[in-house]
């Protein structure tokens, strides 16, 4: 089978969050199973497009509404990443530093999408299937089904991967002459309340919708941003398929970043000398539970709780305790984290950035990861934290409450609480001090984390059986 992934992240090409990592590490999974798999992404201008090599395998132009663009697909030379990928270019428009974040990004994303399927209609094969990522690429089975231009694309089949339904990519039905020409009866599967909603439009149109995990599409039905309706009534080909990890880049045992390697084998040792080295480095003391956070300090994130939780917690906790916070976003939350150093010197730290070495590093010398997002449609931090033999302490909410058993359940390795307030926080905060300064366990749960199998071969394979369900 030939599956396209169309998506706007890809590690190591251009990372934000979690999507990039998914789509820089399936497709690697799905060829391994004998399949192809490529991925298609806007070519941002990243450090990795600079570090390597890429070949013109097409160039074409369209219209959008009334501006003239030009296009250039190129294809990495070398395989670096165990999958085909190719970026498209559409000159002033894509190759921009940042990958999100500008006023016209949703006339950016339908560009690439007309991009891509400019490029398919002149291709001389057809993928099986494409797997459209979030709202991005939301407009392609819409297009691929009603646009006159691609008629003879419609029988590809199509799957749409929700990882975030926050983010829908709204437009104003003013736009609609952008789409190329249509078959205007089917407006309907463009409109949620008045507007284009591309994401909506996708989960119409597209022959099978999945989440990255069950819980979250269980949650959609009753938050979804406004498409509850629409989940419910469309439930019938949504299900859910839990990511995996990518265990060749998140591996303790040869992960070039962090600053000494280990292995269940000598996981205390391990963990202890990786500690030591971030301890140092931030000037904490290494004797004491090290907590950290990363992720985007945004609402999802309860990211505007943090500042209070963590001053709250050293306030009330007997016990003595170390935090590291390694986020960027919403800059009055950035602000707040970086005050608390005034007040908890010596046990506090915070980089407010974007580091994927650091993010390593702290993965590997933490004793607990604080997650205590309002959604999380999976999450990848607490996996990549249990592979790295540190504990997650998490909110019980989507893709966290599926892969995360409490200590005080059977079989147990994590710390989960019910809600996303500050009382909840520092009481789980507390718990883990707890654990780790009077009881023995710490060391046997860490083996536990690090030896479930949380990597890709089992959800890769789940969705070439989503893949294969659809018939045309
Ligand atoms: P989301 O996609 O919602 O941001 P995920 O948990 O699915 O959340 O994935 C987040 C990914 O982004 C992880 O690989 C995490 O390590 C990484 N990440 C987030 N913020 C940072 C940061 N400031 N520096 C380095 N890595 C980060």
């Amino acid at each position: 089978m030939e599956i396209l992934h169309v998506s706007a992240e890809c590690y190591p090409m251009a990372k934000v969050g979690g999507l990039a990592d998914v789509v820089g590490s399936l497709p690697k999974y799905q060829n391994k199973l004998g399949h192809i798999a490529k991925v298609v992404m806007p070519m941002h201008r990243t450090s990795f497009l600079h570090a390597n090599e890429w070949e013109v395998v097409h160039k074409g132009a369209f219209i959008m509404g009334n501006i003239p663009l030009n296009f250039t697909i190129i294809k990495e030379k070398r395989n670096q990443l165990g999958f085909d990928l190719y970026c498209v270019d559409i000159y002033g428009w894509l190759d921009r530093e940042k990958v999100y974040g500008y006023d016209d990004d949703g006339e950016r994303y339908l560009a690439f999408q007309i991009a891509v399927a400019e490029w398919m209609v002149k291709w001389n094969h057809r993928p099986d299937v494409i797997n459209v990522h979030d709202y991005h690429a939301g407009l392609i089975p819409f297009m691929f089904r009603h646009s006159y231009a691609y008629k003879n694309l419609s029988n590809i089949r199509t799957v749409l991967t929700i990882h975030n339904a926050q983010y829908q990519g709204w437009m104003d039905w003013e736009k609609s002459g952008y789409i190329p020409d249509w078959d205007v009866w089917k407006w309907g599967m463009l409109d949620w309340n008045g507007q284009i909603n591309p994401l909506a439009s996708a989960v119409r149109c597209a022959d099978k919708v999945n989440t990255v995990s069950e819980g979250y599409m269980k949650e959609l039905m009753n938050a979804a941003n406004g498409l509850e309706k629409l989940f419910e009534y469309e439930k019938g080909k949504c299900s859910g398929i839990l990511n995996g990890i990518d265990y060749s880049v998140w591996d303790p045992e040869k992960d070039s970043f962090i600053l000494d390697n280990f292995s269940t084998k000598d996981a205390d040792h391990g963990k202890a000398r990786n500690k030591k080295k971030l301890c140092d480095e931030f000037g904490l003391d290494v004797q004491l539970p090290l907590f950290i956070f990363i992720g985007r300090l945004v609402a999802e994130k309860a990211a505007d709780l943090l500042p209070e939780a963590i001053n709250a917690a050293f306030e009330q906790s007997e016990e003595k305790f170390n935090f590291i916070v390694l986020g960027n976003g919403d800059p009055v939350v950035e602000h707040s984290l970086e005050q608390i150093h005034k007040t908890w010197f010596g046990y506090y730290h915070s980089q407010i950035q974007y580091n994927e070495k650091l993010s390593h590093q702290m993965y590997a010398g933490a004793d607990f990861l604080l997650m205590p997002s309002r959604v999380e449609p999976c999450g990848l931090n607490q996996l990549y934290a249990l592979r790295y033999g540190t504990m997650p302490v998490v909110r019980r909410t989507g893709g966290l409450a599926d892969t995360v058993i409490d200590i005080g359940d059977d079989n147990g390795y994590g710390i989960c609480f019910n809600n996303a307030n500050i009382q909840d926080i520092v009481s789980s905060i507390k718990r883990a001090v707890y654990l780790y300064n009077h009881s023995n366990t710490l060391s046997k749960l860490r083996l536990h984390m690090m030896k479930i199998n949380n990597s890709w071969e089992k959800s890769a394979q789940v969705y070439i059986d989503l893949y294969n369900s659809i018939y045309k």
